[in-house]
């Protein structure tokens, strides 16, 4: 048996900045992970090799669009060749990894399935034996995994890892694809795979697609995706078959049943907490969404906390790297509570393109609270124009007692980087003239955050 300070299960972004916080503190850390990498599956799966895709489709549908004015620019890309690149980024993320890892001379990474055995007690199950951990504290970091429904045929469907892992075993464009789910997963594959050529049908069993966020926010992003991509709705996927030669989804819509045929189907039907082994036996509370933390990041048991996916709070990346902070700072600082989460100023981005941005209180879920809004819209945007890329807008959201900022949304160009500004803004606790007064820089699309509050001071 070995003793540690900490210890945490997984090794993605709910641990290891907060691994290496500990570290640089002289806390002895073992991490623990199944891949025995760090970055879990935003690297393996997740953010990176799908944005890197998706910058590709992007570049590809700009330089289609300026095609369209008549400048020659190349419009054809290799999909072998973007496979390549987007292995060769997650190879040197990997590299990059395991060098920032041996800085930390107190800090160690172990292959392996972490076990929790008591509140201290770890076993961890490696490819040749089992190893005890002794822990004054326990991360647990053990991330989520793509959840399927009991549909006949489900096992035809690929998951989101079939495209993304490291050589993905889906290697070219499908000329067809259905998307089973209408969540960020599905919306984001569906608008690559568009712009780099595939006929594509997305069927969602809610009455609308992303439907746990901001109705206007939703139906302003919907409005600018590709309209070849056909969202249905209200539609009930009942079975799927595969005849060697196609598959074909059935579903039922507007009370009737209709098929699909398809090359591939995927399933993005959304991603359940992965719960360690042992953490029921010890009573960690949690329900279906997670274990259950409060801000703090600390379970119902003191010294155990848990960060990321596994809590449900705000399953990604980034509200994972923050949550293992907190959980670190508050391990250094004893039974003194010294960090918190501000969920609330946390962004969440949806990659489609064009993509679409959230921070804070929007208008929609504002209850109890009087809103005024200041608006701006690309459609006047000289960075907007210049890509030809005019729809979509900036909305910003005040407290009308106190003109404090309390949230917004952004559909259309740069949604990703702009929200990162009034996410800032938002956390700093910003009023309207604070925003106003900014010279935000020309001629980017920022520019349209201080407009958009200098509509109401
Ligand atoms: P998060 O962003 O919440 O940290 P990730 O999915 O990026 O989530 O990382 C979680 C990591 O935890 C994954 O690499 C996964 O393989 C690993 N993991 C899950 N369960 C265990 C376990 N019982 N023991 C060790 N590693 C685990």
């Amino acid at each position: 048996m070995e003793k540690v300070d900490v210890i945490t299960i997984g090794a993605g972004g709910g641990a290891y900045p907060g691994a290496f916080e500990l570290s640089k503190a002289g806390k002895k850390v073992v991490m623990v992970d199944t891949k025995g990498v760090m970055s879990g599956n935003c690297l393996s799966e997740g953010c990176i090799p799908s944005k890197t895709i998706r910058e590709i489709a992007v570049m590809l549908l700009r330089s289609k669009r300026f095609t369209s004015y008549g400048i020659g620019v190349n419009t054809f890309a290799d999909y072998s060749k973007i496979i390549e690149h987007k292995d060769a980024v997650q190879q040197a993320r990997y590299a990059m990894h395991s060098r920032e890892l041996s800085v930390f001379p107190g800090l160690e990474l172990v292959k392996g399935r972490a076990e929790i055995q008591d509140n201290h007690h770890v076993l961890v199950h490696t490819d040749s034996d089992s190893k005890e951990y002794c822990a004054d504290y326990m991360i647990i970091a053990s991330g989520s995994e793509s959840s399927r429904p009991s549909i006949e045929g489900i096992e035809y469907c690929i998951d989101s890892s079939d495209i993304y892992s490291l050589n993905p075993t889906i290697r070219q464009v499908p000329a067809r694809m259905t998307i089973i789910g209408g969540g960020y997963i599905g919306l984001e594959t569906a608008s690559m795979f568009a712009a780099l050529g595939s006929k594509v049908t997305l069927l969602e069993f809610m009455p609308r697609v992303l439907s746990n966020m901001d109705e206007d926010f939703v139906s302003g992003l919907v409005s600018l995706l590709d309209p070849s991509i056909e969202i249905l709705t209200s539609a009930s996927v009942t079975h799927i078959v595969d005849d060697g030669k196609v598959k074909r989804t059935s579903f039922i819509f507007n009370g009737k049943e209709r098929e699909v045929e398809s090359d591939v189907v995927l399933c993005a039907t959304g991603r359940r907490p992965v719960i360690p082994e042992g953490a029921d036996k010890i009573g960690i509370k949690r329900t279906k969404m997670g274990i259950t933390v409060d801000t703090s990041m600390r379970t119902n048991i003191d010294n155990i906390y848990a960060t990321g996916d596994v809590n449900g709070l705000k399953p990604l990346f980034h509200a994972a790297v923050r949550m293992s902070l907190v959980a670190a700072h508050n391990i250094l600082s004893g039974s003194k509570t010294s960090d918190y989460v501000d969920l609330l100023s946390i962004p969440t981005t949806i990659f489609t393109i064009p993509g679409g941005a959230v921070v804070g209180v929007t208008r929609n879920d504002a209850s109890g609270i009087k809103l005024i809004e200041g608006h701006y819209r690309f459609e006047g945007d000289s960075r907007a124009q210049i890509f030809g890329e005019t729809g979509g807008e900036i909305r910003l959201f005040f407290d009308a007692m106190t003109t404090k900022l309390v949230g917004g949304w952004v559909v259309g160009i740069d949604a990703g980087n702009l929200i990162g500004e009034i996410a800032a803004a938002l956390s700093l606790g910003a009023k309207a003239i604070d925003l106003a007064n900014l010279a935000n820089q020309h001629p980017m699309a920022s520019e349209g955050i201080s407009a958009a509050a200098r509509e109401i001071v």
